[in-house]
């Protein structure tokens, strides 16, 4: 009886010990706030809405200070203002003007502009992750047929408005970004990488404190390579600058999102040169490190067939959700990613 007693006594004593330690593990995760609720706001369905849009024949090809382009621009500048995100050069400022005069293959226009939104960090709103994808594309043909666009760069571009998305809902339940999150939409791309450059030599925040670069350029179709196993996406140069983020971005993946991480094209020695080819590359030369997120090119690259009825949404958005994971990590971590490499 005795001994029974004791035996009870430990059962309770132990069961009150799990019943701490659960109330402990409870009060911790309620302090790091799960990034699950929000990626899940990332869906196939939004992005086909806003890309069958975005990338429609009004929109005439987006050609660097055409018509069609200042449209988009205004797509994008409608879309933050309806979701009452800010501009982060002035209220409701949300273009950067970039003269005509900067783009040197480019006459007769008034010149263009990258479109800016912009999430103030809760703690460390001095320090910024700068999410990019270009909004212009190569306009029409001879024959007024429309270059669509649909993956290059309709899919970084509509990614970025649903990562946004994503971010201000956090902000609205109180777990907003700790470091301010820039949306940055690129003009001048496909002419020559102007728009990046303008913004990385006319920042709107000092570079020294810009953290990181997540460029996002071509995320909608399945390279025929990978055809037999598409739940990928190439990255490219997550290890040139900073170790870190390398690690940050692999465990976050394992956490999350599970994609193959395809890192065929961070090769030093291939041919493609990609790293080079976005936007990105502009933030590395200056070395702030950079992850480019691409699918590889397929037999509509630059076609006009480049068309949003051939964009796998569910893969886009499950390829976004890991851009958002990735930007969400650095973020909220406790210490900045550093250019370690350069150490
Ligand atoms: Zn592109």
């Amino acid at each position: 009886m005795k001994i029974f007693v004791v035996a009870a006594m430990t059962v309770l004593i132990a069961s009150c010990n799990a019943t701490k330690t659960d109330g402990k593990q409870n009060a911790k995760s309620d302090a790091v706030v799960s990034p699950v609720t929000y990626a899940n706001t990332i869906t196939a369905a939004d992005m086909k809405k806003h890309l069958y849009i975005y990338a429609g024949d009004a929109m005439e090809g987006r050609m660097t200070g055409s018509k069609g382009q200042k449209m988009a621009s205004e797509y994008l500048r409608n879309f933050y203002q309806d979701q009452k995100i800010d501009a982060p050069i002035e209220k409701n400022n949300y273009y950067q003007s970039i003269p005509a005069e900067y783009f040197e293959r480019l006459e007769g226009t008034e010149g263009s502009e990258n479109v800016v939104a912009f999430i103030k960090g809760s703690e460390k709103p001095d320090e910024i992750i700068v999410l990019s994808a270009h909004l212009d594309h190569v306009g029409m043909d001879d024959d007024g047929n429309v270059f669509n666009g649909a993956d290059d760069d309709g899919s970084g571009t509509i990614a970025l408005l649903e990562m946004a998305e994503a971010f201000k809902k956090a902000v609205k339940d109180g777990h907003g970004p700790k470091r301010s999150i820039l949306f940055l939409h690129v003009t001048g791309e496909e002419i020559g990488l102007y728009g990046s450059k303008y913004y990385t030599e006319n920042p709107i925040f000092p570079l020294e404190n810009t953290v990181v670069n997540l460029n996002t350029d071509m995320i909608g179709r399945i390279d025929p390579n990978k055809a037999a196993n598409p739940n990928y996406i190439y990255l490219i140069g997550s290890d040139k600058l900073s170790q870190e983020l390398h690690d940050v971005s692999e465990e976050i993946n394992t956490k999350y999102t599970n994609l193959e991480l395809d890192y065929t094209y961070n090769d030093e020695n291939d041919p493609n040169r990609f790293y080079y080819r976005s936007d990105h590359y502009n933030f590395a030369k200056n070395n702030i490190p950079v992850i480019f997120y691409f699918n590889g090119v397929h037999a509509d690259y630059h076609k006009i067939s480049d068309t949003p009825d051939k964009i796998e949404y569910d893969l886009m958005a499950k390829r976004t959700q890991l851009i958002f994971y990735t930007a969400w990590e650095i973020a909220n971590r406790e210490g900045r990613i550093t250019a370690d490499k350069l150490e």
